[in-house]
């Protein structure tokens, strides 16, 4: 394996690029096997026994992202969800967390639903306002920290190094959802993260065509085991044809990655001159409150997710979104084909997002194309 000196581009490129011994194939195999076969002492000589703990189909993929997040280890979930899920349930009933106010949503109301039912202490927090966190802290008592950057829907920035220090002075652990960053602009690890969580259902592969999660691991701890273990017991692992889409994904990364977030930072400038959009959301614009924080933490971009608040209110949000032609109306980012989401509509009456609000996912279509056809339906 040719990991020395190599760049990010390059080991993604190549998926760590191993070729396979028995057959000289560049493309790893997939394999559907859900048992291996046991050795004449009944040990596992081959280092493998059953796939809802391990997989050599997950290899490629997990490696992979372990070597652009700079990290010891990954595990592939089933999910985002049973990423994110497995690490607040490796805590015990009576620890306090700190979470973002306003964070994925599905996520924010499981932890006020279910974690809450089975006595964890969720303390939603404003993770961008260092004071705030500060304040929050309980040494001894607060566990985690949970911090998305940028976060969903409305793209606020979080100081990554900042928090970490915080965290770790109350000796709580911090964890980031990268999801919306990918390593391609913010390695959080490097930054003094703990974990990163990702939805690899979003960028990493990318199609819209692979549900997935992953959590990488600065280091293999006790915390770290106690993860892997939730995720044996519980079984939200990932298929063996999943994971090959995933490392298959993984390879283009890059390219795909840093074309949507020019193409974002494009129509966010754009549409910050339009007369119907009364604010655009985007931390790769100078006014926006987090972008002195995202140029620190973010290199090369700031991502493919912007927001605009539609002039007019609720209504005329709703129906921009049904004037659109090119971007398709539906739920999930990070894809090829660029979306767009009226999130209150989603979130519910509880939902902190304004109701004028529209969410744009930027895929890889000609920026020209995608500002046209929001134009047209901006009117
Ligand atoms: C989609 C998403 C999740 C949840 O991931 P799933 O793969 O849908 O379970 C978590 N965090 C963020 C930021 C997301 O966009």
């Amino acid at each position: 394996m040719a990991e020395g000196g190599l760049r990010p581009e390059t080991l993604a490129a190549h998926a760590l690029g191993r070729v396979d011994e028995a057959t000289g194939a560049i493309i790893p195999a997939i394999h559907p096997s859900t048992t291996y076969e046991r050795d004449a002492d009944l040990g596992y000589s081959r280092g493998r026994c059953y796939s809802r703990a391990d997989n050599p189909t997950y290899d490629a993929a997990a490696d992979t992202l372990t070597a652009l997040e700079g990290g010891a280890r990954t595990l592939l979930f089933a999910s985002g969800m049973a990423a994110a899920t497995a690490v607040f349930q490796a805590l015990r009933p009576g620890d306090h967390v700190l979470v973002p106010k306003v964070m994925y949503w599905a996520l924010r109301a499981w932890l006020l639903d279910s974690a809450t039912r089975w006595g964890m202490v969720v303390e939603p927090v404003e993770t961008t306002d260092l004071t705030a966190v500060r304040a929050a802290l309980q040494p001894g008592r607060t566990r985690l920290v949970w911090v998305e950057s940028p976060a969903n829907p409305l793209w606020s920035v979080t100081d990554i190094a900042a928090v970490a220090e915080l965290a770790h002075a109350a000796g709580a652990r911090l964890v980031v959802d990268s999801t919306i960053a990918t390593p391609v602009h913010t390695r959080p690890l490097a930054l003094g993260a703990d974990i990163v969580m990702h939805s690899a259902t979003k960028y990493l592969n990318g199609h819209s065509d692979v549900v997935a999660g992953t959590l990488t691991a600065a280091r293999e701890d006790e915390f770290w085991a106690r993860i892997k273990a939730v995720q044996v017991q519980i079984g939200g692992v990932i298929g063996p044809f999943e994971a090959w889409l995933l490392q298959r994904g993984l390879r283009t990364l890059f390219a795909r990655v840093r074309w949507q977030s020019a193409s974002a930072q494009a129509l966010a400038e754009r549409l910050s001159g339009h007369a119907k959009v009364v604010h655009v959301l985007y931390p790769g614009l100078p006014g926006f409150p987090g972008h002195e924080v995202a140029r620190r933490q973010m290199s090369g971009g700031f991502g493919g997710m912007l927001s605009v608040r539609v002039a007019g209110g609720e209504e005329a949000a709703i129906a921009v979104a049904a004037r659109l032609g090119l971007w398709k109306r539906a739920t999930s980012l990070g894809g090829v084909e660029s979306l767009v989401e009226h999130r209150a509509s989603i979130e519910g009456p509880t939902s902190p997002v304004p109701r004028d609000l529209l969410r744009l996912s930027v895929g890889l279509e000609a920026t020209e194309d995608l500002y046209d056809d929001l134009a047209q339906a901006l009117g």
